[in-house]
């Protein structure tokens, strides 16, 4: 596979100025696409005239992961039958990308993003019209199954991939996502700890670095990180009330912030398409987070993403009998992949707990996915018909910059600072409600460039370009904050 030049440049690397945070980028194995590589293109991205030779024939089902899996000692035939009939699927989960990606060539495209401890890969698929032209909208995502032993928070997203692609020719609402959005689709962050759910119900939380002290004689379970407990914001400020740095427990927090793969792919995609919104998808209870989750992080005002998350509350019922409310968090939490995703880029970044461990009740399976599916829509909704605000930053030269954009009206209070992102300069925010904001671009090094804007129902999605004064490099570098040339 071709290296993917991925935008892990100087530039559009928002920080959040916490003192514990890595100095360094996560550096992952990315990997061409599929479709990219084949068609000869070092970069990922294939240009708009190369048409993206097709993949090679399916693996047959006797050559698929789930042909080696047999049913564990221990666990009786019903039980299995039950689990193996609703989730297996997920044990080919790239071969199921791929044939997708067969069947949708002109609307998807595959990205691997980062190699797993045992060897798995982590792999998102790009949903879009034409995916190589669609590189410089605002980007979306959902992701499933940080946690390995949440198996329908994965079904979720691929429910959703699913539906996108089925619908697209037939469903306006859905046709707009694919031609103004760019949807990133990871259903699967932790394949290695499905895997290990797959020999033991009781384990697969974790990823599956080894972290037992004893290694024989200890269970599956005791193995590895929990990776939403990894990423670097905030990680273990809690102590041992919001992770934990024994090993051997459920919500282990690992070695290090960002020490995981997993969890360096994502922050790696996160970094390269600082997504306007997203949704990561667990099971267990019903509710939906917004951020900060994190206790002691103080919030912007007005919480914008909380607004967002009520606005989805109301129009989602995940279970009959009891309500969707928004919540801050379930219990103490830190190094959550939500909150980082808030923090380094200004995401509306949700966390949805579903209803149902479901594997036990497969006729429930369905109706999650059915209750739980106009979560996204609203999501895209929200942001596409507004209240927000998106544009451009450039140079007086035209080039695009990283510059902190920030809506002067609302007040960031943990030293956020939320780029424009390279290689376009592209920034997207959604709003806390219609009406007039400040838009306020401050350059690397310069003075800041303020734009009024006005958001107005039937009128909220407002674009702006906006030119700033760039600082000089030093020497024969390129001016401070311009994206370097030929970055992706
Ligand atoms: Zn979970």
């Amino acid at each position: 596979m071709l290296a993917l030049a991925f935008g892990l440049g100087a530039c559009g690397r928002g920080q959040a100025n916490e003192k514990q945070e890595p100095a360094t980028p996560p550096a992952p194995a990315t990997t061409a696409t599929a479709a990219a590589a084949a068609a000869g293109t070092a970069s990922g991205t294939a240009t708009a005239s190369a048409a993206p030779a097709p993949l090679p024939p399916p693996r047959p089902a006797s050559e698929r992961p789930s042909a080696t899996v047999t049913r564990p000692p221990g666990v009786n035939k019903e039980q299995w039958k039950r689990v193996w009939d609703t989730y297996s699927h997920l044990l080919d989960v790239d071969d199921l990308l791929d044939d997708l990606h067969r069947r949708f060539p002109d609307k998807t495209e595959i990205v691997t993003l980062g190699m797993t401890v045992e060897g798995r890969s982590v792999k998102a698929m790009l949903i879009a019209d034409h995916p190589a032209e669609a590189r410089g909208r605002p980007s979306m995502l959902l992701n499933g199954a940080h946690h390995g032993d949440e198996p329908l928070s994965a079904d979720l997203v691929l429910d959703a991939i699913e539906t996108l692609l089925t619908k697209a020719d037939s469903d306006p609402r859905i046709r707009r996502y694919l031609s103004e959005l760019q949807l990133w689709m990871v259903p699967m962050v932790n394949p290695d700890g499905f895997a290990t759910f797959m020999k033991d119900f009781g384990a697969g939380r974790k990823n599956a670095r080894e972290t037992r002290k004893l290694v024989v004689g200890g269970t599956l379970n005791q193995r590895g990180v929990d990776l939403n407990r990894n990423y670097p914001f905030r990680w273990g400020s809690l102590r041992e009330e919001g992770s934990t740095r024994n090993p051997e427990r459920r919500n282990y927090r690992g070695p290090s912030p960002g020490s995981e793969p997993e969890v360096q792919a994502m922050m790696a995609l996160s970094e390269q398409q600082h997504f306007v919104g997203a949704i990561s998808y667990h099971i267990g209870t019903v509710a939906l987070l917004a951020p900060y989750t994190i206790d002691n992080v103080p919030q912007p005002s007005p919480n914008e993403a909380w607004i967002v998350a009520v606005e989805i509350a109301r129009s989602v019922k995940p279970d009959s009998t009891r309500p969707l409310y928004v919540h801050k968090n379930l219990y103490p939490v830190d190094g959550t992949d939500q909150d980082y995703f808030r923090a380094t880029q200004g995401t509306v970044a949700l966390l949805f707990e579903s209803a149902h461990r479901s594997w036990e009740t497969p006729f429930l399976h369905d109706k999650s996915l059915e209750a739980m599916r106009p979560a996204w829509g609203v999501l895209f909704d929200r942001y596409l018909d507004g209240p927000s605000v998106e544009g451009r930053v450039k140079d007086a030269e035209g080039r695009p910059v990283a510059a902190d954009v920030r809506v002067v009206e609302v007040q960031t209070n943990a030293g956020e600072s939320w780029k424009s992102r390279c290689p376009d300069g592209f920034f997207g925010r959604y709003l806390p409600a219609f009406g007039r904001f400040t838009v306020r671009v401050t350059p690397e090094g310069g003075a800041p460039v303020d734009r009024t804007v006005e958001s107005v129902a039937g009128k909220g999605r407002v674009a702006i370009d906006v030119t700033v004064p760039s600082a000089p490099g030093e020497g024969s570098s390129p001016p401070r904050g311009v994206c370097p040339a030929g970055s992706k």
